[in-house]
């Protein structure tokens, strides 16, 4: 099996998820007593976030850079960055390791495509709404993206900031990403991306009117597949 390197505490609350999810499906493949051999490096969150807000790229970058190199010390052999948003400077991280980087993007439209989708709804941080690093990287990958408008986004970025991260799930919440994605809906929409790691812990897919693609089960599955591959 190999040693997987999860970038995590982007938020703490869905590295939980990383980490159940992998460990159960190998758990599921491999039976018996079996688990993930993993290496992980949680940073705190607040560094993570204020850097987003000052618009400190860059800085950010340099930071999980740092944590990529740690994990290859200590025998990472592809790495897990387990948040949406931060694959903004996955370039930079990319840069600095020598081990691949098993990218959300590319894991989660790979699912879109296999499900015969081609237009689907977004939901996550702002950043990854509306920034482009994510959709274009979609796009190029055959999904085409629809996300709210800017006053839904800020709302739909507020709540995952200071509930969802902060273990606080709401019915209030839930009713407004369901309205978002039923206004999406209306413009098109065939599924709906979670792409944020914590709104599959708000809404579930038997919460929402549309085929559910949760980035995160989607990303840890794959980093699944990579671990056990060649086995
Ligand atoms: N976990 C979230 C994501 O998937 C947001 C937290 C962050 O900014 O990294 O984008």
């Amino acid at each position: 099996m190999k040693t997987l390197g999860i970038i995590g505490g982007m938020s703490p609350e869905s590295t939980v998820s990383y980490y159940q999810i992998i460990n159960r499906e190998v758990n599921r493949r491999l039976g018996g007593n079996s688990s993930a051999d993993i290496v992980m490096h949680s940073v705190n969150f607040e560094t993570v976030a204020a850097m987003q807000r000052a618009g400190d790229w860059a800085g950010a970058g340099g930071m999980l850079a740092q944590s990529a190199q740690k994990l290859e010390r200590m025998g990472a052999q592809a790495l897990v960055l387990a948040t949406n948003t931060m694959h903004k400077v996955a370039p930079a991280i990319e840069a600095a390791a020598g081990i691949s980087l098993i990218h959300v993007v590319d894991a989660t439209a790979a699912a879109v495509q296999a499900a015969g989708l081609e237009k689907v709804a977004l939901l996550g941080t702002r950043f990854t709404m509306s920034d482009g690093f994510y959709t274009r990287r979609m796009q190029d990958l055959g999904v085409e993206t629809v996300v709210p408008s800017e006053s839904v986004q800020h709302e739909i970025h507020r709540i995952i900031f200071e509930e969802l991260c902060r273990n606080r799930f709401t019915e209030a919440a839930k009713r407004d990403y369901l309205h978002a994605i039923g206004q999406l809906q209306a413009q098109g929409a065939q599924g709906v991306i979670f792409g944020c790691t914590e709104i599959g812990l708000l809404l579930k897919p038997e919460d929402c009117p549309l085929p559910v693609f949760d980035s995160a089960a989607i990303h840890a599955l794959a980093a699944v597949d990579f671990a056990l591959s060649d086995m």
